[in-house]
């Protein structure tokens, strides 16, 4: 549980919220936290409404901004944009307990999955820390590129391809079919 961003559920109950802020330093302390290999020394704009529910909070909002991601194919640092559209739905607890009973009464018994938790003070209060830590993982890209066209490093000399090129001789075409190509066919006499 991260201290920060723990919204009182009572306020947010009593009316909608709008909350606009740069979450950069908090995703950075817990990114270099994880050694989540990114490297954020740019705004990280979230936007979010929080609107109470039936029994819970409805989170909606955005994360924008940029980070500086290492290069899968050629290993150089480059920027990353980050834009991300997040809805959740989180169940208030307290409402749930008739609920819970019954479940409990069933097995197996699966707890139910929430960011509305207790604070350090017993006070119901949404993790909205959580929210935005989750989001911003599946913002990042699984295979990080700084261009669809990187070209990569030489295998054989490291060279940088996409600032030089090397002499190393490129294997061409399919390299199943190298063995082939290197079967020499001696000409009938
Ligand atoms: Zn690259
Ligand atoms: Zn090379």
């Amino acid at each position: 549980m991260s201290e920060q961003y723990l919204l009182p559920v009572k306020d947010i109950l009593t009316s909608s919220q709008n909350l606009n802020f740069d979450a950069s330093a908090y995703l950075k302390t817990l990114a270099d936290q994880f050694q989540v290999s990114c490297t954020i020394n740019h705004p990280l704009d979230v936007s979010v409404h929080l609107e109470a529910l039936n029994s819970g909070i409805l989170v909606r909002g955005t994360l924008d901004g940029i980070v500086t991601l290492i290069c899968d194919r050629c290993a150089e640092d480059y920027e990353q944009k980050i834009a991300a559209n997040f809805e959740s739905f989180e169940a208030n607890p307290e409402n749930e307990q008739d609920h819970e009973v019954n479940i409990k009464a069933s097995e197996p018994f699966e707890p139910l999955e929430t960011r509305i938790i207790l604070d350090a003070k017993n006070n119901l209060v949404l993790d909205l820390g959580a929210i935005l830590w989750e989001e911003f993982l599946l913002a990042l890209p699984l295979k990080p590129l700084c261009s669809e066209n990187c070209q990569g490093i030489c295998p054989k000399c490291g060279t940088n391809l996409n600032l030089s090129s090397c002499n190393c001789k490129k294997e061409e075409g399919d390299p199943r079919l190298a063995i082939l190509r290197n079967i020499k066919i001696k000409p009938k006499k």
